[in-house]
């Protein structure tokens, strides 16, 4: 048997609804920050991502989804959206439209991980990216978003955790100084925070390795590094996240994976999913519109994993998800006449209630059981004397009450499945 590849996974119909509901959320939510959709392709060219993540990250080292097309063109599934975004920035001119471009996605992403309970290799992501403001505002406004409606969905143990990496001079210059601080400890690292030492040294910070934590624990932190300006905007940010009632604590070891990141980085984080506890996490990045050849044009965004909220919402018992139902089951009795139930159903179905009969000769016991399986609040007799008459008999399946309507004129009595 052929099944469905390691790290991937169907979404069933069982599932679906709350699918639905964290994507109506995200667009409410979004919608009322006045933040539009935005589609991109599912695979772009491989140099996008490579110089838009930066080739130290883990993304481009060792987690992409690669292969080289028929035309020799080196493309990548894209593993997650913030280089795509800008790229259709560029490519569109969006910032000559608008000095600030509000956008949103909810999109799958694909990453070469090894798979566990929270961690897929494809999955999806909601989020967002603001392009063409510095504004602190706008910082806050990336964290308030996905904390609304994290917390809509009912999630109780969240923590929003923030930093800032501030501007790459002063962070180039903390670098030396965490070097300097780190190399008589350079052998007792990790053989993968040895590498790091090297490409990302901001990422020993990230180590799981208990001796490499030991050893973190002490160094200098960027946050006591950082330029004035920096530090003001870092405030700002502060401020409006107090102000508007978001509680969160400043974690001066959050660097994240990325390398584009300036200024404030974010993460919310469940308390209730085990090790893959990030639900969300994003950042500002000033330099990478520049960097992918567009005019400097300072950004920020926010992405938050689907799966991974779903996890902690069932984790949780959070959701309140209304039992499936039909408003209408429609039951031939004589199981001769599924012409004149589909032409029934379809009365009812272009009036927008969710109507089904039976497509498989089932008896009308089988047919009934069915009805009540599947919630239905109606049902509609069609066959026997009734029938001969011209009539048929709309059952309310909670009450028992039952009527008489004439088949002529169903279409005027539509509105009694309103209840
Ligand atoms: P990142 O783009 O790495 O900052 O991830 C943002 C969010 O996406 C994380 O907080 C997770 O909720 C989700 N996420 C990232 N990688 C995965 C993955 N492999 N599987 C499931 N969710 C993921």
């Amino acid at each position: 048997m052929i099944k469905a590849i390691a790290g991937t996974k169907d979404i069933l119909p069982e599932d679906i609804s709350k699918w639905y509901l964290i994507e109506n959320i995200v667009k409410k939510v979004m919608g009322s920050f006045n933040y539009k959709e935005i589609r991109t392709p599912v695979f772009e060219e491989t140099r996008l991502f490579a110089r838009g993540i930066g080739e130290a990250t883990d993304i481009v080292s060792k987690e992409m989804y690669t292969f080289t097309d028929r035309s020799d063109t080196s493309v990548t599934l894209k593993p997650e959206m913030t280089a795509a975004v800008v790229r259709a920035l560029i490519e569109h001119s969006l910032d000559r439209k608008q000095v600030l471009n509000k956008l949103f996605y909810i999109s799958p992403m694909f990453r070469q991980e090894r798979p566990q309970a929270g961690r897929y290799r494809q999955f999806h992501q909601f989020g967002a990216e603001a392009l063409g403001s510095q504004s602190p505002q706008l910082d806050a406004e990336m964290i308030i978003m996905p904390y609304d409606i994290i917390t809509s969905l009912g999630l109780k143990d969240v923590k929003v955790k923030i930093n800032s990496l501030g501007v790459p001079e002063s962070r180039e210059n903390y670098k030396k100084i965490l070097k300097e601080y780190l190399t008589p400890h350079f052998d007792k690292f990790s053989e993968e925070s040895k590498k790091r030492f090297e490409t990302n040294i901001l990422r020993l910070f990230d180590s799981k390795a208990e001796n490499d934590q030991q050893i973190m624990e002490d160094a200098p932190l960027l946050i006591e590094y950082l330029d004035d300006a920096s530090l003001e905007h870092f405030e700002g940010v502060k401020q409006t996240l107090l102000d508007s009632g978001i509680p969160f604590e400043i974690d001066p070891k959050l660097v994240r994976g990325l390398d584009y990141y300036t200024h404030t980085t974010f993460e919310v984080i469940s308390g209730s999913v085990g090790s893959q506890s990030a639900l969300c996490g994003g950042g500002r990045y000033n330099l990478l519109v520049e960097q992918l050849g567009g005019k400097p044009t300072p950004g920020i965004g926010f992405a938050a994993g689907i799966e991974r909220i779903i996890l902690a919402c069932e984790n949780e018992n959070s959701l309140n998800l209304p039992p499936e139902s039909l408003d209408l089951y429609i039951v031939d009795i004589n199981r001769d006449n599924s012409a004149l139930a589909a032409k029934t159903a379809l009365i009812f179905r272009r009036k927008g209630f969710t109507v089904e009969f039976d497509y498989t000769g089932r008896s009308v016991k089988a047919q009934m059981r069915e009805a009540n399986r599947s919630n239905a609040k109606f049902a509609l007799m069609l066959g026997g004397d009734e029938l001969e008459r011209g009539e048929t008999v709309l059952k309310n399946m909670e009450t028992g009450d039952q009527q008489i309507l004439k088949i002529d004129s169903l279409e005027e009595f539509t509105n009694l499945l309103k209840v």
